[in-house]
């Protein structure tokens, strides 16, 4: 961050616009611990914490793992008059893989299981480095953009809601037990929510730009202004 209270009104350098209410605040330096707010709808504008970088390298690990437990293990089993099967997300997925739902699994499998793995890469990419302190990779900024852009594509909450729903149905026909699989889906969501909680994007694009990586177009704009 530049040096307090010194902005540029041409490439918006040291300003930051409120993300709810679009007031144009003076970049401050915070401390960690303190809390920046929009002075018009008191919205939270930044928040960063100590350590939070690790954490949130941490809970991303945790949810790649989780993530593995969430495929592999038997989802779900359902037994009626001592009949039984049980299958996991994987093996539901194969089941339809060869029909002509094969887009349909395709579409529910990248949005369940590859955006939030690809998402908690792109973080630990981003994060690694300026959590210890270092300059950060070349494609942090980009890779930090992604992760924010597919978050709301990201959906394991919404599938679990949707197979609570599903079980409910299912429930009154056959005896249905939940397997491992499920709880960890349940426990990813506690991750994300965790993650969430974390994450302070102000602080995280801030640790980039000092890291003189160009986020924004900045200095695209500074060139049209020396241009005319
Ligand atoms: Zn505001």
């Amino acid at each position: 961050m530049d040096a307090q209270d010194t902005f540029d009104l041409t490439t918006g350098r040291g300003l930051m616009a409120c993300p709810r209410c679009d007031a144009m605040h003076v970049e401050a330096e915070l401390n960690s611990g303190e809390t920046l707010r929009c002075i018009r709808c008191g919205g939270v504008l930044a928040k960063p914490r100590g350590g939070a970088f690790s954490q949130l390298i941490a809970l991303a690990f945790t949810s790649m793992v989780l993530m593995m437990g969430a495929i592999f293990f038997p989802f779900l089993e359902i037994s009626r008059m001592g009949i039984g099967n049980a299958t996991s997300l994987f093996g539901v997925a194969m089941a339809f893989a060869d029909g002509v739902l094969l887009p349909l699994v395709l579409a529910v499998m990248a949005m369940i299981v590859g955006l939030p793995v690809l998402r908690s890469f792109l973080l630990v990419y981003t994060l690694t480095p300026l959590a210890q302190g270092r300059a950060p990779y070349r494609h942090a900024a980009t890779a930090f953009r992604w992760s924010e852009e597919l978050r709301p594509w990201s959906m394991a909450e919404i599938f679990v809601i949707g197979t609570a729903v599903a079980l409910v149905k299912v429930a009154g026909l056959a005896t249905v037990h939940l397997g491992p699989a499920f709880w960890a889906f349940c426990a990813l969501i506690l991750v994300n929510l965790a993650s969430r909680g974390f994450m302070c994007q102000t602080t995280i694009w801030d640790a980039i730009e000092d890291g003189s990586l160009p986020t924004d177009g900045r200095e695209m704009a500074g060139g049209v202004a020396r241009g005319e």
